[in-house]
């Protein structure tokens, strides 16, 4: 299947940023979306808006760190929509700061929520994708892991692990099955910056965001390019960055 219209989409980490533009986006242009996050509130009245406006939604409350909920969240799909098309594995956490924090419990977090998280996607959907003959894996990892800052080590650790997982998937699945791709943004607008526990830092990424950060549609119209292509055509890595971002 080409295009977005017609796709069923399953996007974790969908109740803001770029998860919630994202679904914005592809349900406009005609995907059934599939929402997961842990705040089912704001999923369902982000679902409310898609389906006022016409689109095709449903919501599930999803904790990615346990691997039975992102298998409910894959079940939700065919079981309202007949099929997967497409897992967008973007919930992450930033508990960023200086390795030498020693702060063991967020990199715990960060390790189960940006890794194990997008395990789990793997695990639930595919199978679904060997049955159907076709499927795509979008995850959204990060410049973080391209250029290695100070401060980011634990976070850019699990975004590049990830990126060695997409890269791994990807040569076992040269049967024409399963397409992945990975997303870098650089600093986008969003709520990732709330997670952080120093003050000085997390107000300075937020300054960074405001300052320059990207809105999430953009990164959205990179996953929407990614998934429209037709199913012989693999776009493996996008990087996305402000123009003015170092
Ligand atoms: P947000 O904080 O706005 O969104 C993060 C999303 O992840 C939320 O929907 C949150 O929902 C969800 N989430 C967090 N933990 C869990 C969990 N355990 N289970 C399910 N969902 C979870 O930030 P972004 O939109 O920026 O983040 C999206 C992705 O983009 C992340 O992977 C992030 O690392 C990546 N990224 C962001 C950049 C930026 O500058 N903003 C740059 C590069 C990459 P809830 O709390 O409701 O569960």
């Amino acid at each position: 299947m080409t295009g977005i219209a017609g796709k069923v989409v399953a996007i974790t980490g969908a109740s803001s940023g770029i998860g919630e533009a994202t679904a914005r986006l592809l349900a406009e242009r005609g995907a059934a979306v599939v929402l997961g996050a842990r705040r089912g509130a704001r999923l369902d009245d982000l679902g409310g808006e898609i389906r006022a406006a016409g689109g095709r939604v449903v919501t599930c409350t999803t904790d990615v760190t346990l691997r039975a909920d992102v298998e409910a969240l894959v079940a939700r799909a065919v079981d309202e929509f007949g099929r997967l098309d497409v897992l967008v594995s973007n919930a992450g956490i930033g508990k960023i700061g200086p390795v030498a924090a020693l702060d063991t419990d967020g990199w715990s977090e960060m390790i189960d929520v940006n890794l194990r998280g997008v395990l789990h996607g793997i695990a639930a959907a595919l199978p679904v994708f060997q049955q159907q003959g076709a499927g795509h894996f979008i995850t959204t990892v990060s410049t973080a892991g391209l250029k290695i800052v100070p401060g980011q080590a634990v976070y850019a650790a699990t975004k590049n692990a990830v990126r060695t997982l997409m890269e791994g998937l990807r040569q076992e699945s040269t049967n024409g099955v399963v397409r992945t791709t990975s997303i870098s943004p650089g600093f986008v607008r969003t709520e990732l910056d709330a997670a952080i526990d120093d003050p000085a830092l997390r107000d300075q990424i937020r300054r960074n965001m405001d300052d320059f950060g990207l809105p999430p549609e953009a990164v959205a119209r990179a996953i929407a390019f990614a998934m429209e292509q037709p199913h012989d055509v693999e776009i493996g890595d996008i990087t996305i960055r402000p123009t003015v971002q170092g």
